[in-house]
């Protein structure tokens, strides 16, 4: 029998994934596993998805669960945003960027857009039509975000926007992307704003290369230059210019979160088929279960992992009654990624030759990994946050 990621623990549903998450979480992987995953390696050579899968995803009701039902939204919580962020990584569809859509993007538009701009925006978001992206970044400005350069002036009732952004997650695809930007240099972060662009009429605006990566090939990253963009001074987020560190600030916890529900999904994947392998593979004449020390190493992940599991449970639960802190929400960043690492490691280690091999899912879970412990802010960055709990 194949192990299932889902249950590979044996932990039982928390108190948050109620009857309808479990309905989603379903409906998500059979959607993914149907819809996505036939078409998966395509994407992969290709270093994109195609927009149709978009638009599938948001018939399919997996863009904006969380968004409320008046703006397009099934009126979820991030409990179904998890959901389906788990489902994806199960699948094994790891490259499908709309968790940082659903759960990044379109909050921001939910939290800070006037009336005006939820209309405009969120439903077109829910249904494909348009693919978000988040553009803080810089070549010059990556950890230290408040060294952004990118700047916003003010031309009558438009900013002129100019400034270049890199590792822009669906930079390829993305139609509406959020800009953070200087509207005020002399100010420092409190001179920060958050500028939402509708790339399809903004002249001067351009994109880069898409980035050769060493994993998450079909998630396409790019760089994207702005010169002298015209945009609405009705397309900044929130009543006035200068509230960007604080937006930012004030959505890092579910952000955090979301890499959090990536790590523990990829974790249980990676148990799952390395489980499945090492009970099919024979050497010297008994099967690479049988060998204590394969026996050891999976008593220990699997120990590991549901630490993991219980942590990030508990983390959402605090999320969703809204208490949960930035420094919490950084250790369960940091530790369930260095723990993918580490256990995805020592899983293609138990796969021998065979796991170096892309045809084998944990070769591409050992390349896709990586990056988590990186963007998100990096964990050191996350140790400086919780350092200052101390
Ligand atoms: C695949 C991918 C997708 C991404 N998607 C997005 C996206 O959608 N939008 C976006 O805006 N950005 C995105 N990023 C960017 C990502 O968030 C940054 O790469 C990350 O924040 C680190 O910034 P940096 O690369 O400039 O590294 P640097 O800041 O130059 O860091 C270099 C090293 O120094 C360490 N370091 C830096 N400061 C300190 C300190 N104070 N103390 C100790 N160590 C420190 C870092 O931890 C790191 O190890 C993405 C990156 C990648 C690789």
């Amino acid at each position: 029998m194949t192990s299932n990621p889902q249950s590979v623990l044996g932990l039982s549903r928390p108190e948050w994934a109620g009857e309808d998450v479990a309905m989603l979480y379903d409906m998500a992987s059979r959607f993914l596993t149907e819809e996505i995953a036939p078409h998966y390696e395509a994407f992969e050579k290709a270093e994109i998805f195609d927009r149709a899968s978009w638009e599938k995803a948001g018939a399919a009701g997996l863009l904006c669960a969380s968004m409320p039902e008046e703006h397009g939204g099934a009126g979820g919580t991030y409990a179904h945003e998890s959901a389906i962020i788990e489902a994806i990584s199960h699948v094994g569809v790891d490259g499908f960027g709309i968790a940082l859509h659903n759960a990044i993007v379109a909050p921001y538009i939910l939290h800070y857009g006037s009336e005006e701009q939820k209309q405009r925006w969120l439903p077109k978001l829910a249904s494909g039509e348009l693919i978000g992206a988040i553009a803080m970044t810089e070549p010059g400005a990556g950890s230290d975000l408040q060294g952004v350069k990118t700047r916003a002036e003010k031309d009558g009732n438009h900013y002129r926007l100019n400034g270049s952004k890199t590792f822009i997650t669906n930079g390829q695809l993305a139609n509406l992307v959020i800009v953070v930007a200087k509207t005020d240099p002399s100010q420092g972060a409190k001179g920060t704003s958050l500028i939402v662009v509708e790339t399809d009429e903004a002249e001067g605006f351009e994109r880069g290369r898409n980035l050769d990566k060493i994993g998450l090939k079909s998630n396409d990253t790019s760089e994207l230059f702005f010169n002298d963009v015209r945009v609405p001074t009705a397309n900044l987020l929130g009543h006035e210019e200068g509230q960007g560190f604080v937006q930012l600030m004030q959505q890092l916890p579910q952000e955090r979160l979301l890499i959090g529900a990536q790590a523990i999904a990829m974790i249980e994947r990676a148990l799952a088929v390395t489980i499945d392998y090492v009970k099919e593979r024979k050497a010297f004449g008994q099967k690479v279960i049988d060998f204590q020390n394969t026996q050891f190493k999976l008593a220990e992940l699997k120990t590991e992992a549901t630490v993991g599991r219980v942590f990030y449970n508990d983390c959402v639960a605090r999320h969703l009654a809204g208490n949960l802190d930035t420094a919490t929400a950084s250790m369960v960043k940091y530790w369930l990624t260095d723990l993918q690492c580490k256990v995805v490691d020592e899983c293609l280690q138990l796969h021998g030759g065979y796991g170096y091999m892309n045809e084998y899912p944990i070769a591409r879970m050992y390349r896709d990994a990586r990056v988590q412990r990186i963007y998100g802010g990096t964990n050191e960055i996350m140790k400086l946050v919780i350092a200052r709990t101390l």
